[in-house]
């Protein structure tokens, strides 16, 4: 039973105690919802300006931010963005650059699938066939569509090596010198800069290394080309297997799938084309790539690691 029950009023003197302990529980509280406040109010505003490291398990950046010692650190950068740096890096054009080429690649079976021409209506397929396998190529592109150049960015940004094929791929133009061709050669680099940042060092002659038609407007360009490219930072790629797909348009499916399954080559450099004309290529795809699959292939798009397929020169 508590003692408040009795009915007695309390004497003058209770009520003075009572009175006082009730104003120290008071002030108490103050103190304490002030107190909780203010450290409330500092833990927001401390976490609105702290790095995003903080949130990662480093408090270095939060113990800044209270003491006010130093400005905030800078957020370091995303691992995507240090790999994409190293990437660029590795596929970019430096003169410099010499590098010692591994003419027969990592040793391991592999197939670089190269798309020249593009882009075209067709990127879109091609890339949507890549991703769906999680494996990666090589596109040798042209100035041909400016309104689809987009393209380019989209399949570097997925993963594939983006290579310069040439701006107009007219002969008459291209190998009427050596001046017109890295006039050419500069003119499709700078278009590609525009979409990935950079100019990529691989390149693909039209015709390959080994066409005669370059003979038509300058005899023995080709055999000069093919040590200029190299002294200017450039390597150029070649193929070992074509597809088939540049025989006529809308070559038959089971025609470049026959032209695309060879056997006996460590490294596949395999030739396809990349155009409005080529609908058929992506439908061949999905069967040329789980051929090299079930046997013991991997995928990669042409970097400096890669096997350089070189032509003999013709001309
Ligand atoms: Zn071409």
């Amino acid at each position: 039973m508590a003692r408040g029950s009795s009915g007695r009023r309390p004497s003058a003197r209770a009520q003075q105690r009572q009175a006082r302990g009730l104003l120290v529980v008071a002030a108490v509280l103050c103190v304490a919802l002030v107190g909780g406040v203010t450290a409330l109010v500092t833990l927001v505003s401390s976490a609105a300006t702290a790095p995003a490291s903080a949130a990662d398990g480093d408090d270095g950046g939060w113990v800044e931010v209270l003491t006010d010692a130093d400005a905030p650190a800078e957020p370091e950068p995303e691992p995507d963005a240090a790999e994409n740096d190293a990437r660029a890096a590795d596929l970019s054009l430096d003169p410099e650059k010499q590098t010692d080429w591994k003419l027969d690649g990592t040793g391991e079976k592999t197939v670089y699938l190269t798309f020249d021409d593009g882009p075209s209506d067709n990127t879109p397929r091609v890339l949507e066939v890549l991703q769906r396998y999680g494996i990666n190529a090589t596109f040798f592109v042209t100035g041909h569509e400016p309104d689809k150049a987009h393209y380019i960015k989209d399949a570097y940004e997925a993963g594939n090596s983006i290579g310069l094929h040439s701006m107009t791929h007219n002969y008459d133009e291209i190998y009427v010198s050596e001046e017109a061709f890295f006039s050419d050669l500069e003119a499709v680099g700078n278009m590609v800069k525009e979409q990935i940042g950079f100019v990529p060092y691989l390149t693909r002659f039209p015709g390959g290394a080994s066409n005669t038609i370059s003979a038509n407007y300058c005899p023995g360009i080709m055999s000069a080309l093919v040590d200029d490219v190299q002294a200017r930072g450039y390597q150029f790629y070649d193929w070992n297997v074509s597809s088939g797909d540049a025989s006529g348009t809308n070559v038959d499916v089971e025609t470049l799938v026959s032209g695309s399954c060879v056997e006996g080559y460590t490294n596949v450099m395999l030739l396809f084309h990349d155009s409005n004309t080529k609908d058929t290529t992506p439908d061949a795809l999905p069967r040329i790539i789980e051929y090299y699959q079930e046997r013991g292939y991997k995928f990669e798009p042409i970097t400096r690691e890669a096997f350089v397929c070189h032509h003999g020169v013709n001309n």
